[in-house]
């Protein structure tokens, strides 16, 4: 049983990244959002404290790796299955399946703010693994300069973020503008 969810998992983050692939080797070639995309990477908290710091270092890597490049990244979770090992593959994958929707997340907002978008909406996948606050943010507006809370921390603390940028989280940002002739 969990050796079938740990495969559906790693099914959805082949699917997220290969949607990456295929867009970023287009859409970095503006200088505009390369830039923005970049200091947004940069100001990202690090999430991994679940795995070794080395085993976190490598996935990490093998990310921006690939979405610098349009590796493959089939390529990638195979290097995460056979060199980080057993122990640590269920939440290897977990990470890079989350920093893979956080570079997502990232890219859609540098892209966004670059023809002029102040929000979105968020949108979940719409399956039952969606979380129940994020249910409840499915289809509000959102700004980019204030994320809503999408989380509860420890102590209670509220975590505020972007569609895509928490644990385990599917879920995207549909930018708007608020000016015409603009297209997602
Ligand atoms: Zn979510």
């Amino acid at each position: 049983m969990l050796k079938r969810a740990d495969q559906a998992d790693y099914d959805t983050w082949l699917s997220v990244g290969k949607g990456i692939s295929r867009e970023t080797r287009k859409r970095l070639r503006s200088p505009a959002i390369a830039k923005e995309y970049r200091l947004l990477q940069a100001e990202q908290v690090e999430l991994i404290k679940s795995i070794p710091r080395e085993a976190a270092k490598k996935v990490h890597e093998w990310v921006k790796a690939g979405l610098a490049d349009g590796q493959r990244f089939s390529e990638i979770a195979d290097r995460i299955k056979n060199d980080l090992g057993a122990t640590t593959e269920s939440r290897a994958i977990c990470i890079a399946r989350t920093e893979t929707a956080r570079a997502r997340s990232n890219f859609t907002q540098a892209r966004a703010k670059a023809v002029g978008s102040t929000g979105y909406i968020w949108r979940t996948v719409g399956d039952g693994a969606v979380r129940d606050l994020h249910a409840k943010l499915d289809g509000t507006v959102q700004r980019w300069d204030s994320p809503p809370i999408c989380e509860i921390g420890k102590g209670g603390t509220p975590v505020r973020s972007h569609p895509g940028c928490v644990w385990n989280c599917r879920c995207f940002a549909e930018p708007l503008f608020t000016k015409t002739g603009y297209e997602k």
